[in-house]
């Protein structure tokens, strides 16, 4: 239906109703905060190391964890969590990807992960929720820096790895602070430390308890300053993570040099998964080597890409796909099995249908049914659940809110 169209059914809609202007929704007010803490596993919170989490799940909504969606990377579920669609179908198909349109995009890459045009096969929920009359802030988000579908979120800044926490809670609050005319009605908050952490030291290491409780600490700022301004049981807060870490010690290396000629392709993508390009004149000798069966590695034709995982059918994704046994990375040698220059201790982007890939999913609000317990649901499904909290029209997705409205307390249903 065009835009048009749909207004001119609105309007309709309202006047049937007897009003003269569309009904103000119910719920449509109550502002969402969306905290991710990347890589956040979750079984993480049962350690102990994160008393502010661990209070708010008691009090509010905790469960099993989100089933990330597949490749289960940051940059392809960050996009999923605000789209409600599968990375085949946002277009974000990979943390690396290299299309002739558009050159190459990595996360390092400023001007690519700014660049509207990776991102507006889909539309993130600041946009929609922005044309419909919120105002939006993000305190970091993979797509937050571009201009999608022409619009940016109202209040954001460049994604800085180095700025502090306390800082970033703060300046959230301060947003939260601003007069009713330009307070933002969806709001995000975005703490990389415990991803880092998993992938320098592994997920069982102190290191990543230490930074599972530095973004404790920086959460227990955030709710003593909600509940400062009276905001805690005001406001609808979800806490979330990505996708989980697995171990993957330093002798489970795949190298695709000995199986392929590295001057005979381009490797677009290494690590849990690893996407493929054939040089041309090179397809079947390409194709033949991966595709026979390996120890710790299946590849596939990207047609082939068993259904269950929802990948292969976007052209973004090479035509050549392999996927590691979890605890195993693809590497070309072993310089390239790297997190920032150092190993790689853990790692994701495996199945996203195993345990460790599962990510944290904690909810508290006014919304939300307390002392609730979820079982374990897909992170596409979060987008509708935030669609229908800030009553704004859900963009067509993959999600779905009937499996996740038992969360949710009766009367906001
Ligand atoms: P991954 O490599 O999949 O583990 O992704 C985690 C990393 O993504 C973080 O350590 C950050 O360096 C990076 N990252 C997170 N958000 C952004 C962003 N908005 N822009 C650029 N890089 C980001
Ligand atoms: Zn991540
Ligand atoms: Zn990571």
């Amino acid at each position: 239906m065009s835009n048009l169209l749909r207004l001119a059914c609105l309007c309709l809609a309202a006047l049937a109703a007897g009003c003269a202007t569309p009904a103000a929704r119910p719920l449509a007010r109550t502002p969402l905060l969306l905290v991710s803490i990347d890589g956040f596993r979750a079984d993480y919170l049962d350690r102990g190391y994160s008393p502010a989490l661990r209070s708010l799940a008691t009090e509010g909504v905790q469960g099993a964890g989100l089933q990330p969606s597949f490749p289960s990377l940051t940059f392809p579920n960050h996009y999923s969590l605000v789209t409600g669609r599968y990375p085949d179908h946002h277009g974000i198909v990979d943390n690396a990807m290299s299309v002739p349109a558009l050159g190459r995009f990595t996360l390092g890459n400023r001007a690519a992960v700014s660049d509207g045009r990776w991102w507006d096969q889909a539309e993130p929920i600041w946009v929609t929720a922005q044309r419909d009359g919120l105002k939006t802030a993000t305190m970091f988000w993979p797509g937050s820096e571009a201009s999608i579908h022409g619009r940016r979120p109202d209040y954001w800044l460049p994604y800085d790895g180095d700025m502090g926490y306390d800082a970033r809670v703060d300046h959230v609050l301060q947003w939260l602070d601003l007069p009713p005319a330009q307070r933002p009605g969806f709001v995000t908050l975005y703490f990389e430390a415990v991803d880092s952490a998993g992938h320098y030291e592994g997920p069982d290491a102190p290191q990543t308890d230490a930074a599972i409780a530095q973004v404790d600490h920086a959460l227990a700022r955030l709710i003593a300053g909600l509940k400062r301004r009276g905001l805690y049981d005001r406001l609808n807060l979800i806490v979330l993570a990505d996708h989980g870490m697995a171990a993957t010690p330093p002798a489970q290396r795949i190298f695709l040099d000995d199986l392929i000629d590295p001057a005979h392709a381009q490797v677009v993508s290494t690590g849990a998964i690893a996407g493929i390009i054939p040089a041309p004149g090179h397809e079947a000798e390409i194709a033949g080597a991966l595709l026979k069966p390996q120890p710790h590695m299946q590849c596939w034709r990207k047609a082939d890409i068993p259904a269950r995982l929802h990948y292969g059918g976007n052209a973004r994704v090479p035509p050549l796909f392999c996927l590691a046994q979890v605890g195993w990375l693809i590497t070309h040698n072993q310089a390239t099995a790297l997190h920032h220059g150092k190993p790689l201790r853990g790692e994701h982007g495996f199945d996203n249908a195993d345990p460790t890939m599962r990510a944290l999913f904690v909810a508290h609000g006014p919304a939300f049914r307390p002392r609730t317990w979820m079982p374990v649901f897909p992170n596409v499904d979060v987008y509708p659940l935030m669609t229908h909290l800030l009553g704004i029209p859900a963009q067509p997705n993959d999600g779905d809110y009937r499996a996740v409205e038992g969360m949710l307390e009766p009367a906001a249903r």
